[in-house]
């Protein structure tokens, strides 16, 4: 059995997260925020929040902003969920900021929501275990730095 999708598009997702984020860190989001976090002109975000507010994840109005909607916001705290939970987990075993952002970008679209909970499990017991933690960090260091 093939895991269900939890999502829409990776693009979709890294959308409705900045926008929360922008909601919860600022109290707004305006177009002019989210292309600037995210590195991409306002046109192409006004594009996409067009396409989000016709796909009924968010409300958007011309100089007024944008609201998520119940389905866009449930959706934005899932993505959220598995950025905190994956990068949560990359941490634990030490390993650089820039290589877990890196990698948690890519992974949070693609994990299925079994596989997560596995991770989320795994990290509960590792950080239970301090001496565990130890062993499997010095097993890494010997594996030596690979790029
Ligand atoms: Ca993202």
């Amino acid at each position: 059995m093939t895991p269900k999708p939890l999502r829409s598009s990776a693009a979709v997702e890294d959308y409705l997260e900045r926008i929360l984020e922008l909601i919860n860190t600022k109290g707004y989001a305006r177009v002019v925020d989210i292309a600037s976090s995210l590195g991409i002109s306002q046109a192409s975000v006004t594009n996409m929040v067009q396409r989000l507010d016709t796909e009924g994840l968010l409300k958007y109005e011309k100089y007024r902003g944008l609201v998520l909607t119940t389905a866009g916001e449930l959706l934005a705290r899932n993505i959220t969920h598995r950025h905190q939970l994956l990068t949560d987990f990359l941490k634990l075993l030490g390993l650089d900021d820039e290589v877990i952002y890196h990698d948690v970008e890519g992974m949070e679209h693609h994990i299925s929501a079994p596989t997560l909970r596995a991770i989320e499990a795994l990290t509960a017991q590792i950080q239970k275990q301090p001496a565990l933690l130890k062993r499997v960090k010095a097993e890494l260091e010997s594996f030596g730095h690979l790029t």
